[in-house]
């Protein structure tokens, strides 16, 4: 069924219900998608005793609501626009990935762009899952322009060919030596995650925006401002390390390790539990920078809104001399979350 362009797998979920013996069920969506979240429960009334839909914050299928669904005792979830992430979920979980259905904007923003793409010879392409369905048609095109594009297989969290998530990119890292930029579909967001691993020329191709460009100005700019931060991390007394208990972002023995990590190093360093790891909590919390072990995109996107160093767990090992700079920055260790 097609529901505001987006394949919903209707069918799919009632089977599911009737298999699993699901009477109560949660519906979990992120913003964008919770319309969706509104009209499947509808459209699957009649297969249920009870729907309930989530309206906490949701950005990746890290950000299962077990917790939730555990609380009305929700025989299982349906999780909307994310594909799987965890290798077990703790519940009988669904996720309706809702792919788009129409590659036009895809093809179109290609189109319009496709001189920048020109010449590069040979790119690895990546896309979120929901334009997966269209990478043929994308790699056909360039392949028209003299522009070979190179996918990587899944790889966990990642799970199918060419998927990449803001978090998780190992596989087109592994095309490194073989490519000489990269194509990402979906957004600037997830153009950025990439960009900020590898010194290859990044470009992004945002669909819903009709948009294609490079991104390398911007992610110097950045990098400039994070080395920024972990000098001004240098010089904080009070140091909270967060630990989500987000099934997907729960770090708790990476936070330990840190901590003692910084203990050895002559720093002291609290553990701080959070759920939605939120800015007004943080700035209220009492200390004076921040080492974030949950969703390592918070330490970019959320950066400027807290104002104090949020450093990932790699940069706080550049704070207390235990990585080099120029060797994580740019790198595949840079986004990594443990140490
Ligand atoms: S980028 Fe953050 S929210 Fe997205 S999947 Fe990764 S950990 Fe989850």
């Amino acid at each position: 069924m097609l529901i505001g362009g987006y394949k919903i797998e209707v069918e799919q979920a009632k089977s599911w219900i009737k298999e699993n013996n699901i009477r109560r069920v949660l519906i979990q969506a992120p913003p964008g998608l919770r319309e969706i979240a509104r009209r499947l429960a509808e459209e699957l009334s009649s297969s249920l005793e009870e729907i309930m839909l989530h309206g906490g914050g949701c950005w990746g299928g890290c950000d299962l609501a077990v917790a939730h669904a555990s609380a009305v005792s929700a025989d299982g979830i349906l999780h909307l626009g994310h594909a799987k992430f965890l290798d077990e979920d703790p519940l009988p979980t669904l996720y309706l990935e809702c792919r788009r259905a129409d590659p036009g904007p895809l093809l179109k923003t290609l189109k319009k762009n496709i001189r920048l793409l020109e010449g590069c010879g040979r790119i690895g392409l990546g896309a979120i899952v929901q334009w997966l369905d269209h990478l043929d048609l994308v790699k056909q095109f360039l392949g028209e322009h003299d522009v070979s594009a190179l996918t990587g297989p899944p790889a966990s969290p990642l799970r199918y060919e060419g998927q990449v998530l803001g978090c998780a990119y190992a596989p087109l890292l592994k095309l490194s030596e073989k490519v000489n930029g990269y194509l990402i579909i979906g957004s600037r967001f997830h153009g950025l995650g990439l960009g900020l691993q590898t010194e290859k020329p990044i470009y992004f191709l945002d669909p819903e925006l009709e948009t294609l460009g490079p991104l390398d100005a911007e992610i110097e700019r950045l990098l400039r401002s994070r080395y920024g931060y972990i000098e001004m991390a240098r010089r904080a007394n009070k140091i909270g390390i967060l630990v989500s208990v987000k099934p997907g972002q729960f770090r708790a023995r990476c936070a330990m390790s840190l901590k003692k990590l910084l203990e050895r190093a002559g720093r002291r360093a609290e553990i701080l539990i959070m759920d939605d790891v939120e800015t007004d909590l943080l700035r209220d919390s009492g200390f004076e920078a921040f080492i974030n072990t949950a969703c390592p995109r918070l330490s970019i996107e959320d950066q400027g809104s807290v104002k104090l160093p949020l450093l990932l767990p790699t940069e706080a090992l550049i704070m207390i001399g235990e990585a080099r700079w120029e060797e994580v920055i740019r790198g595949p260790r840079y986004l990594m979350m443990g140490v």
